[in-house]
């Protein structure tokens, strides 16, 4: 049966275009038949939202939500990375403290989602738990962190937090922080990339077996974490700066050595890092009062969760702004596979943390990638490649050049 599909797919590319729907139905076919994962996924701040559970179908316009079970098989999506991603604080021990324990209780949420319904989720330590959790028939969850500001300066943390499952590790967010300079901090570097702690940290992250995320690092940071790493890294979630200039994206010239390293750059649907989008200051004052009148989107439920919704939807009609299409992300995709190659480019489209463009604002819509693709002149193989594979060879590299006893 799939080899008789794959021979219809060669037939059709030596004998020329078929009809949009038929291109549709084996894009599809290719799309089911592949493993599909995501790097970046922000959903488990989800997780703790009343009421909210992660086998109830959800929308965007009900509660700005893109990931739910059902719309990961809706969109054929076997799993990928769910991060433990915690906000910037201050940069005290009182503050290492309370993030630490919040990052604690996001992978314990993570670990309870799973439990809570291991018939169709499974969590994944090793490349290889991947193909064996999706030919079981569920779906895969990695853990990674977003910022590593809740480690404070206790590297041993780390440690902690990969017996819990994590197997990717970004040093830092927003802002500068006791590891790294970020691509986006106002004040500039801190520490010309790395800080000494941040050193450790990716001597850590080697010895323990986790793959280094650059994702959010200045280009320095980034610099820095290429050279000193004994393994490829990787950026989870970034687009390409020659398509679209932002600090968020990495050049030409970095996207080669990336990958020359053996590493993968995961290309992001973060619409602000896709395109040119001005600041609204009137939009943005109206969302800030509008978070002063709810609180915290994610703690409403109900009939308050609806009247925000309402809101939040009218300010958006009221101040439009400029948003990333499809083809927009496409762009980015094509460009860094042309530059680097089907072996060194993936997928982490930001879900639940900014990521969704026009045309696929949910996890439902990602064979829309794959079809495109397809048309572009990409083969099964390839797709297979940047879906899943890339990053599954970079994380065996990782395990295998772990030195943990
Ligand atoms: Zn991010």
């Amino acid at each position: 049966m799939a080899k008789a599909c794959f021979t219809f797919i060669l037939l059709l590319a030596a004998f020329g275009p078929a009809a949009p729907a038929a291109q549709a139905a084996d894009a599809r076919v290719v799309h089911e038949r592949i493993l599909t994962l995501d790097t970046h996924m922000d959903t488990p701040m989800n997780f703790a939202r009343p009421g909210w559970d992660m086998m109830d179908e959800h929308s965007v316009q009900s509660d700005l939500s893109q990931i739910d079970y059902p719309r990961m098989v809706k969109g054929g999506l076997d799993g990928g990375f769910f991060a433990i991603f915690t906000p910037q604080g201050p940069r005290t021990l009182e503050g290492f403290a309370v993030a630490r324990d919040a990052a604690l209780k996001r992978a314990a949420e993570i670990r309870d989602m799973v439990a809570r319904h291991p018939n169709v989720f499974e969590l994944a330590y090793r490349a290889d738990d991947a193909e064996r959790i999706a030919n079981s028939g569920k779906r895969i969850v990695f853990e990674s962190i977003e910022n590593s500001y809740p480690l404070g300066t206790d590297i041993t943390l780390l440690k902690r937090f990969y017996d819990l499952g994590v197997r990717m590790v970004g040093p830092v967010h927003f802002t500068n922080n006791d590891f790294a300079d970020s691509a986006t901090d106002p004040k500039g570097p801190e520490w010309h990339g790395l800080s000494p702690l941040g050193r450790q940290l990716v001597a850590e992250a080697n010895r323990l077996g986790i793959i280094l995320d650059a994702s959010h690092a200045s280009d320095d940071t980034f610099d820095q974490m290429l050279a000193l790493s004994r393994t490829p890294i990787v950026l989870s979630h970034s687009s390409a700066r020659a398509v679209f200039n932002h600090p968020r994206n990495i050049d030409d010239a970095r996207m080669a050595k990336l990958a020359a390293a053996g590493g993968v750059i995961q290309i992001n649907s973060y619409s602000d890092y896709l395109i040119d989008t001005p600041d609204n200051p009137e939009r943005a004052q109206a969302m800030r009062a509008l978070g002063r009148k709810y609180g915290q989107f994610r703690n409403l439920t109900g009939e308050k969760l609806k009247a925000y919704m309402a809101e939040r939807q009218e300010i958006e009609a009221r101040y439009p702004v400029p948003r990333a299409s499809i083809d927009d992300l496409m762009a980015h995709l094509l460009h860094a596979i042309r530059l680097v190659g089907v072996d060194h480019v993936g997928i982490g489209l930001d879900w639940d943390g900014g990521g969704g463009v026009t045309g696929m604002e949910d996890v439902a819509a990602i064979p829309e990638i794959t079809k495109r693709l397809l048309a572009a002149g990409y083969n099964e193989q390839d797709l297979a490649k940047i879906w899943g594979g890339n990053i599954l060879r970079v994380m065996r590299i990782v395990e295998a050049k772990a030195s943990r006893p």
